[in-house]
């Protein structure tokens, strides 16, 4: 099977980001303390912004999103941004979708794309997933058609087919947290195969190969270890004239793990990447028909 990339490109390097957290949050002692030090030395000034800080708990309302824009700006590359859509109360809280229309915004202007990150109690429940959809498509004004759970959370074959059920056109949460690579032995995209419904989904996955913090909190790598492991997979799914779908958080985007990020793209980009959003990898894969080669190809495979 053979893979072409708009514009002469090699392969594709997916950029997708989920959005966990959007508001610092100070811990009541912190802001205590800083008031404190603050009235000692008179600072009326310091003592009123600790007050407003606690009392709005904004830090940074967009959390180094401009950060991830400007480090690919420069490639022209595009992304995806998967945010929460959760209620008050609900375990990992921390913002309201109806509450950011700014960062949207800001996505929306530099021509990123905005999908579901379903919550803990989404991955196994229809129910839930639907009612997320509906609250982000209402929240950022427009149709939501991208996906990944929190923690990425996952049951074969259950999660695609309600995923495919609510209308997503692909989602991104089939890779390991642990450890970086190639789940299903696949760098391209692909449609799952219902043995329930006898046939091929609708939807699409993108493998998810590399995600941030696998890195260094689960594989424990060395700084060194990190960069030469990603421009390992780079190389492997350049060979393949593949999709490297990688994940950075918004949090991991300031000091060493916002450098390597840009040290990734930089390197994707000498090796002649089309870095972009999943939902132009997916718009690419269908226009050209490639999910069909690959769908014949599993059919040969499974009758042999
Ligand atoms: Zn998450």
């Amino acid at each position: 099977m053979s893979v072409k990339f708009p514009v002469g490109k090699k392969f594709a390097l997916c950029l997708t980001h989920d959005i966990d957290v959007l508001y610092t949050n100070q811990s009541a002692l912190q802001l205590l303390r800083t008031g404190i030090k603050n009235a000692i030395t008179f600072n009326i000034k310091g003592v009123m912004k600790s007050i407003t800080k606690a009392l709005h708990k904004t830090i940074e309302p967009d959390y180094h999103i401009h950060n991830i824009l400007n480090a690919g700006k420069k490639y022209n590359a595009k992304s995806s941004f998967y945010f929460l859509s959760l209620t008050q109360g609900e375990q990992d809280f921390n913002y309201d979708p109806k509450e950011i229309k700014e960062v949207f915004e800001l996505i929306e202007n530099n021509d990123g794309e905005i999908g579901l990150h379903g919550g803990h109690m989404a991955y196994n429940n229809p129910a839930k997933i639907e009612s997320e959809k509906t609250l982000l498509e209402y929240a950022a004004n427009k149709k939501v058609n991208g996906y990944r759970n929190h923690y990425l959370k996952f049951q074969t074959p259950a999660t695609w087919e309600f995923l495919n059920d609510a209308g997503f056109i692909y989602d991104t949460t089939f890779g390991y947290a642990d450890n970086a690579g190639f789940r299903n032995g696949m760098c391209h995209p692909f449609q799952p195969y219902s043995l329930t419904r006898n046939g091929f989904l609708d939807i699409f996955e993108l493998p998810l190969v590399i995600m941030d913090v696998t890195l260094w909190r689960y594989m424990k790598l060395s700084q060194a270890q990190q960069y030469a492991l990603c421009t390992a997979l780079i190389d492997t799914v350049a060979d393949c004239n593949g999709v490297l779908t990688l994940l950075w958080h918004n949090t991991q985007m300031c000091g060493y793990e916002g450098e390597l990020y840009g040290r990734i793209l930089e390197y994707a980009n000498a090796k002649n990447a089309w870095m972009t959003s999943a939902i132009e990898i997916v718009e690419h894969w269908k226009a050209n028909k490639y999910h069909e080669a690959v769908n014949e190809i599993v059919l040969q495979l499974n009758s042999e």
